[in-house]
């Protein structure tokens, strides 16, 4: 009965190799549901658990415990570090995600969803961080603990780091492993948060890929006057001092810069835009726009915050009592700083705006970020994996107008591609941070199934 054996075998590896194929999601989605369930926010949630939980499915896998490290350095602020090894035939590459979240409040969130528990409703995943960045991490550990149980060897060694303090909190994984533990996350380029994909009424229409982002810095205005009693009124004032400062300075527009990134993000979105808008936005991607196309491109706070820095005033603060003339009124001013832009510039324009009776001055550190080349072969291989998985869709690199831990690495030399490849409508995506965050459970396999085939594809060399 040999015919009959081998059928009983072909079928066998057949269902089998299903198996191991439709494990993958379940995996993911228990991580996923046991991640949301770490209340990971700074300063007193564990984001140690965390890294432990996802440490613990890579050894169920197969992993050497000596791949699998959770690093912790402070209480409650551990990072997981783990490598599948390839055969040295290039140099590794790294998978990154942060486990920490922004702090969401149950009675902020529709009744019955709680922020700390993945809740099902239809094909919907609510809770924190299944979006941001959680979803990442959990199909990132999925994908390697597949990869070890098929025996898969990669030709480059395959990092992921699972980090704290991303959103906030002073003990931020990937600069203390880029500090004290840097050999563990070398690697020749990283995948990290910071892009995603747009339905626009259930179709998918393009998936933005983060290579650079804006720079973030906050000043301060201060004006100061010896005051008073407020029924006898002088001719100065520190609030209208204040006030007309920033009077002005919500009329400063600062200079635009249009680079190859800005050029590809105004080409893509140009066909989403009614007909004037879509002018100006061919004219910025042909390289040629007028003055009038730069305006109208600048009256939308999308495309503005892609051509320029920009400053808004964000908190006041005056006086010390209703019958008194104030001493000091101050105004923070945050800023978004093209790369390239300089702490010492947008002071110097601000100050300019401002005039001679107020005060600016930086708070805090500016944090460079280089840029990644969007013509990379990495970028080629993002663009032609997601080409082949959802025809027609537009690949397109994107500048975040936020901060990611992308920049962190980015100025150390490795470069950076920032991608979630799960499709929603953008007012889904604005979720994160904000109440009821949510994922479609479709999206988030479809996003699985596309990073495992990208992961393999990048895992196999130049
Ligand atoms: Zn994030």
């Amino acid at each position: 009965m040999r015919s009959t054996e081998a059928l009983a075998c072909v079928a066998l590896a057949l269902f089998s190799s299903l198996a191991s194929a439709q494990a993958d999601p379940r995996l993911a989605r228990e991580l996923l549901r046991e991640l949301v369930g770490i209340r990971t926010v700074h300063p007193d949630g564990d984001n140690t658990a965390a890294a432990r939980a996802a440490a613990r499915r890579l050894l169920d896998a197969g992993f050497d415990p000596a791949d699998v490290q959770v690093l912790e350095p402070a209480p409650l602020k551990g990072n997981l570090v783990a490598r599948l090894r390839g055969t040295g035939g290039a140099r590794p590459m790294l998978l990154l995600a942060h486990i920490d979240v922004v702090d969401a409040l149950p009675e902020s969130w529709t009744a019955g969803l709680d922020p700390f528990q993945l809740t099902e409703r239809g094909d919907w995943l609510y809770g924190r961080g299944v979006v941001d960045d959680k979803a990442a991490a959990a199909m990132f550990v999925a994908i390697l603990a597949r990869m070890k149980r098929e025996g898969f060897r990669p030709k480059r060694d395959i990092i992921l780091a699972l980090t704290a303090d991303e959103e906030t909190g002073t003990h931020n994984g990937v600069q203390w492993l880029l500090d004290g533990h840097r050999p563990l996350i070398e690697a020749e380029f990283a995948l990290n948060e910071g892009g995603s994909g747009t339905l626009r009424d259930g179709r998918r229409i393009r998936m933005g890929v983060q290579v650079s982002e804006k720079m973030y810095l906050s000043f301060e205005l201060e004006a100061s006057n010896p005051g008073g009693h407020s029924s006898l009124p002088r001719g100065d004032n520190a609030i209208y001092d204040l006030a007309a400062a920033l009077d002005r300075l919500s009329r400063l527009n600062l200079p635009a810069r249009v680079g190859p990134v800005m050029r590809a993000f105004a080409a893509a979105y140009a066909d989403d835009e009614p007909s004037a808008l879509a002018q100006a936005l061919r004219a910025i991607a042909a390289g040629n726009p007028s003055e009038d196309d730069m305006r109208r491109a600048s009256a939308n706070p999308r495309y503005n915050a892609q051509l320029r820095t920009t400053c808004v005033a964000t908190r006041v603060e005056a006086g010390h009592a209703d019958n008194a003339l104030a001493q000091k009124a101050k105004a923070t001013v945050n800023c978004r700083l093209l790369p390239g832009d300089t702490e010492e510039a947008v002071r110097a324009e601000l100050q300019r705006a401002a005039g001679d009776r107020v005060q600016v001055r930086a708070k805090g550190t500016l944090r460079p970020s280089e840029a990644t080349d969007p013509a990379s072969a990495v970028m080629a291989a993002i663009a032609r994996e997601a080409q082949s998985t959802w025809p027609g869709v537009k690949v397109i690199p994107v500048m975040s107008a936020g901060a990611t831990d992308g920049s962190r690495l980015r100025n150390v030399g490795i470069p950076v591609y920032g991608i979630l490849p799960v499709f929603m409508e953008d007012g889904d995506w604005v979720r994160a941070h904000g109440r009821d965050e949510r994922i479609t459970a479709k999206g988030f396999e479809e996003g699985l199934a596309y990073f495992d085939r990208l992961v393999r594809t990048l895992s196999a060399g130049p």
